[in-house]
C-alpha cells in the first residue's frame, strides 16, 4: 500500500517516476511495438453493435475535423526537366492546385447526380488535406517509373530515404513518365517488411487535364482533382461504385460495408466511363468520386463514414491524421474497448459508467480522459498512449469530491491491472478534474487509484497527486495503491 499524506492547504504535485533510462538494446520494455501488433479481440458489444459500422462515423457538426497530411513529390530527369520546375511560378501553381482544387475538392462535397430518397447528404466531409511540402527529385534512375508495384515502391522508398519526415504523410508522386497519362494507383501500404510503411499514390503528370493523352502542363486541373480524390478514396478504404472489376463495392445488403445510401433495388452497378455525363438520361453513370467519371465530386454519407472510420481505426492511415474537437466523447454506459482506435477528442466516463480497455487507445496531443465521480476506468492489459507522430497526450484525470470520503460512489476511480499501461502522457494520472483549459479544478480531488501490475512508460509525470483534505479525514491514508508497478522513462521518441 502506497500511503500518501497531505498537508492542509498545501498543494502537492510531484513525480514518482522511479528511474530514467537512456535508450539501449537491453531496455526491458518494447516501447516501439506498433499498435497493429497488439492483439485485440474485437468481440465486445460496443464494437460489434456500434463501432465497427461506417454509419457510426458519418460526421455531424460536432465531429472532429480530421486533417490528413499529404506530400507532393515531383520526379524529373537528371537535368531537372521533364516535369514541374522548381521555380516560384510552378511552386505557386502546385500549391494553389493543392489548396483550391485538391483540398477543397475533398472538403466540399457536391450533391449527388442520382440522389436516393431519404439520404441526408453532407456538404462538408469534415476531412481536410494539409500540404506538408513539395519535393523535387532530379533522378535519371527513377523519374520515368510507372505504376508497377516495384516502381511505386522505388519512388516511395527513395523519397522516404531523402525525406524521412514524409513517413507521416500520404505521398503523392508525379512521375515524369508520359506514356501512362493520368493513370494512377494506390496501395494500402501494409505491414510486411518489403512494403513501404506509408500509403502513397502514384500519378503521371501529363495529359490535357481532361484525362486524355499528352498536352502541356497546367492547362486544366480537373483530371488531377478527380484523380487525387478518387485515389485518396481508395487509400481511405473505398472501392469503385461502378462495375470496375479491380475493386468494386459489394452490392450485398447483408455485408458490413454495404452502401445502402448508393444502391437501391434492383441493385445494379451504374455505368462507369470517364466521358459519361452523369446527368444524361441515356446512361446510368453517377458523379460519385469512386464512380469513374470525369464529373466525380460526390461522396455518400456512408462513404464519408467509412473514410472516417479508417482514419480512426487503421493503424497506418490514422497516423497521417490530426484533429481535435472540444466536444468530448461521453461514455455513459458500461463499455469494453477491445478494438484499436485513435481518439480526436476528450473522453469523459460519466458517473455510474465503467469503461474497460483491453486494447490500444491512442490520443491526439490535446486529448485527455476524465473519470467523473462514481465512474471507473479499468485498464485490463489495455494501453493508453499518444498517437504516432503526435506530441504527448494529456493523460487521465480521476475526478473526485474533496468534501466527500473516498467511496466509489463519491470519487472517480482508475484501476490498472494485468500489465495495463499509460505511456507518453504529460500527466499520466492526476487525482483531480480539470477545466477545458487544463486548469485544475479546486474541490475535485479524491479520485481513487488502484494499480496492480501497471506500466507507466515515458510519461512526463506518472502520477500527479493534489491535496485531498476532507474535514473528517485528515491524515488518513489516501485510497491509492501501486503494487508491482513499473515506472520507466527513456529519452527518446515514440515516433
Ligand atoms: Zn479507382
Amino acid at each position: 500500500m502506497l500511503r500518501i499524506f497531505f498537508l492542509v492547504g498545501v498543494l502537492i504535485s510531484y513525480n514518482i517516476s522511479a528511474q530514467t533510462v537512456c535508450g539501449g538494446s537491453d531496455f526491458p520494455v518494447n516501447f516501439d511495438s506498433d499498435v497493429e501488433q497488439f492483439a485485440c479481440s474485437r468481440t465486445s458489444a460496443i464494437f460489434n453493435n456500434i463501432k465497427k459500422f461506417q454509419s457510426h462515423y458519418t460526421p455531424d457538426a460536432n465531429s472532429p475535423i480530421l486533417t490528413v497530411s499529404v506530400a507532393l513529390h515531383i520526379w524529373r530527369d537528371g537535368n531537372g526537366n521533364g516535369n514541374y520546375l522548381d521555380n516560384p511560378a510552378d511552386r505557386a501553381y502546385l500549391t494553389n492546385l493543392f489548396e483550391t482544387v485538391m483540398s477543397n475538392g475533398f472538403k466540399y462535397n457536391s450533391s449527388p447526380s442520382d440522389p436516393l430518397p431519404g439520404v441526408n447528404d453532407l456538404t462538408d466531409t469534415r476531412i481536410r488535406l494539409k500540404l506538408q511540402d513539395i519535393y523535387y527529385y532530379d533522378d535519371d534512375t527513377y523519374y520515368l517509373n510507372g505504376v508497377s508495384n516495384n516502381a511505386k515502391k522505388q519512388l516511395n522508398a527513395r523519397a522516404l530515404e531523402l525525406h524521412p519526415e514524409c513517413l507521416k504523410s500520404i505521398n503523392f508522386h508525379f512521375s515524369g513518365n508520359t506514356s501512362v497519362g493520368h493513370a494512377s494507383q494506390h496501395t494500402s501500404g501494409g505491414s510486411s517488411t518489403n512494403s513501404p510503411r506509408n500509403t502513397f499514390i502514384w500519378s503521371g503528370y501529363t495529359g490535357n487535364g481532361l484525362g486524355d493523352g499528352s498536352a502541356p502542363l497546367m492547362t486544366n486541373t480537373l483530371a488531377v482533382k478527380v484523380m487525387l480524390n478518387h485515389e485518396l478514396g481508395h487509400a481511405f478504404g473505398l472501392c469503385h461504385t461502378d462495375d470496375e472489376p479491380a475493386c468494386k463495392e459489394k452490392i450485398d445488403p447483408n455485408s458490413l460495408d454495404f452502401l445502402s445510401d448508393i444502391y437501391a433495388p434492383p441493385y445494379t452497378y451504374p455505368d462507369g466511363g470517364w466521358h459519361l455525363d452523369p446527368t444524361s438520361p441515356s446512361n446510368t453513370a453517377t458523379n460519385n468520386v469512386m464512380g469513374n467519371t470525369a464529373a466525380a465530386a460526390y461522396l455518400s454519407p456512408l462513404q464519408i463514414g467509412r473514410i472516417r472510420r479508417t482514419l480512426s481505426q487503421h493503424y497506418l492511415l490514422q497516423s497521417y491524421t490530426s484533429g481535435y474537437s472540444e466536444v468530448p466523447l461521453e461514455v455513459d454506459v458500461d463499455e469494453t474497448w477491445d478494438f484499436p482506435h485513435k481518439i480526436y477528442q476528450d473522453v469523459v466516463v460519466k458517473s455510474g459508467a465503467r469503461l474497460t480497455i483491453t486494447c490500444v487507445t491512442t490520443f491526439v496531443s490535446q486529448a485527455k480522459i476524465i473519470i467523473e465521480p462514481g465512474a471507473e476506468l479499468i485498464l485490463d492489459r489495455g494501453r493508453l498512449t499518444k498517437a504516432k507522430f503526435e506530441d504527448y497526450w494529456q493523460g487521465v484525470y480521476v475526478a473526485g469530491n474533496s468534501s466527500a470520503g473516498q467511496t466509489e460512489a463519491d470519487q472517480g476511480k482508475i484501476s490498472i491491472i494485468n500489465g495495463g499501461e499509460i505511456s507518453y502522457a504529460l500527466d499520466a494520472i492526476s487525482n483531480t478534474n480539470v477545466d477545458s483549459q487544463g486548469n485544475w479544478l479546486w474541490g475535485t480531488t479524491g479520485g481513487i487509484i488502484h494499480c496492480d501490475n501497471a506500466y507507466f512508460l515515458n510519461n512526463r509525470r506518472d502520477v500527479q497527486l493534489l491535496a485531498y483534505t476532507p474535514p473528517y479525514a485528515k491524515n488518513e491514508s489516501y485510497n491509492a495503491f501501486f503494487k508491482n508497478c513499473t515506472f520507466l522513462r527513456r529519452e527518446d521518441s515514440y515516433s
